[in-house]
Formats: structure tokens, C-alpha cells, sequence
């Protein structure tokens, strides 16, 4: 898919959010809140739904955790245009409560397929409800600031997972935020790890290139559009974000 293609395929879907009466929460929203971001990024974060400033606007993370995720992502050198940012739910729980299972399920539709069109190297949730959904079976005190493959079913077929605290409960504890920002400083890595794991699954393992010769992989998390070529992946040694 060109980005092009991405790009129109992700407004068909943000259109479908915007009309949809799949569940109760469109009974009270102002605005759906589709989710946005770089149409050929590599990373996509997703949190749990939109707020009172999000529904307002119709679009994610705009109010203060929407800032302290913009000064998360500022301490690893990226802005919120370089990465998709979207939610579980894409309407507005009332009163901010937390969305219903078949709330969850009404709307995993379009996540799944934003992860296929998106086809992103890493996934970034935001929170236990995000973690929920694509690592089962932990805590968020457990998961945060590791990574495991993603589950082709959730449409991020050649994805990893990394876990970070939702940033409303980082605004609310200074520990959690502390954790957050030391938690962040990983996913640059986890991208570049995440990006080797796809490359190896990809072909088989090819001589050694001279030394010196291999290109570094881009430090920007969107794919370039031209540049074809891939960069040689990391010795498995080096894949140490699992804990
Ligand atoms: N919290 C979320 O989980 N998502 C948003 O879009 C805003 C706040």
C-alpha cells in the first residue's frame, strides 16, 4: 500500500467511527474520536477513550494527559505527527468511567482494522485497558515498560507490544510518572528491536555484509517512502526488553 492508500483507507474507517451506533457510548458523544497520526508511521500508541476534551475536539489525547503524552514522547526525541495515536473505545465513556466488555467489542472492529492498514513495527498502549487488549493475563504494575509479539488477531500481525502506564495515572502519582519517562526511554529500542524481528521473520539469514557497510536503521518512526532498502538486523543478543 502506497501512503497514499493509507491514508484514504484510514478516513474511510474515520468516517465509518463518525456515523457508527454500534453501542450505547454514541447515545451522549459530541464527537467521535477516530484516532490520527502519520499514515506510514511504524509506531502506533492507543489508549483507552476519549475524554471530555477529546470528544469535544473529536480527536485523542488533547487535553492534559494528551500534554504529558507530548512531553513523554518529546524526552525520546519524537512528536505526537511521527506516531498514530488512537483509543480501545473511540467514543466518550460518561463521566470517564471505564468502557463496558461489549462496548470494547462493538468497537474492536476498527482498531483491528486500523492495525492492518497501519501494519505497524510496535504497538504502544496506554494504560491496563489498552494492555488488556494485547497482552492478557498481567497487571499493568507487571507490564509496564516490557514488550512481547503482538497478537496476529488483534490486525498487527507483525507487531510487538510494549506496555507504558496511562498517562492520566502518571499525572496522578509522581512515582508512576517517573516510571513513565523511564519506561519511554525504551522504545526507541523496542522500536529498533521490533523492526529486527520483522526483517528476520521476513527472509532467511543472509552472509554477513562487509563491516561498516550496514545502514543504521532510521532513528524516525515512520517508514521512508523510497528508501526500500533494509537495514541488517541486530544479533538476537541484543534483544534484552523482555523481562
Ligand atoms: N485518555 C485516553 O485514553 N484517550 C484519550 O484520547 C484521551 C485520554
Amino acid at each position: 500500500m502506497t501512503e497514499a492508500e493509507r491514508r484514504a483507507a484510514l478516513e474511510a474507517i474515520a468516517a465509518e467511527v463518525r456515523a457508527c451506533t454500534g453501542c450505547r457510548l454514541h447515545e451522549r458523544r459530541t464527537r467521535a474520536v477516530p484516532g490520527e497520526g502519520h499514515p506510514s508511521t511504524e509506531v502506533v500508541f492507543v489508549g483507552e477513550g476519549p475524554g471530555m476534551n477529546e470528544d469535544r475536539e473529536g480527536r485523542p489525547f488533547v487535553g492534559r494527559a494528551g500534554d504529558l503524552l507530548v512531553r513523554l514522547l518529546g524526552s525520546i526525541g519524537w512528536q505526537r505527527e511521527d506516531v498514530f495515536i488512537t483509543n480501545v473505545v473511540k467514543c466518550r465513556p460518561p463521566e470517564n468511567r471505564d468502557p463496558e466488555p461489549d462496548e470494547v467489542a462493538a468497537c474492536a472492529p476498527f482498531l483491528r482494522r486500523q492495525l492492518e492498514i497501519l501494519d505497524p513495527a510496535l504497538i504502544v498502549t496506554l494504560g491496563r485497558h489498552s494492555m488488556g487488549r494485547f497482552m492478557p493475563g498481567t497487571t499493568i504494575s507487571r507490564a509496564h515498560g516490557t514488550m512481547q509479539p503482538a497478537d496476529p488477531a488483534t490486525g498487527a500481525a507483525r507487531a510487538m507490544v510494549f506496555a507504558l502506564y496511562h498517562p492520566a495515572a502518571a499525572l496522578r502519582a509522581s512515582a508512576v510518572e517517573q516510571a513513565s519517562y523511564a519506561d519511554v526511554a525504551l522504545v526507541p529500542a523496542a522500536l529498533d528491536d521490533a523492526r529486527a524481528r520483522r526483517i528476520a521473520s521476513a527472509r532467511p539469514i543472509e552472509p554477513a555484509s562487509e563491516p561498516g557497510t550496514a545502514a543504521a536503521p532510521p532513528a524516525a518512526p515512520t517508514r521512508p517512502e523510497t528508501d526500500h532498502s533494509t537495514p541488517e538486523p541486530p544479533a538476537l543478543d541484543q534483544l534484552t526488553l523482555f523481562r
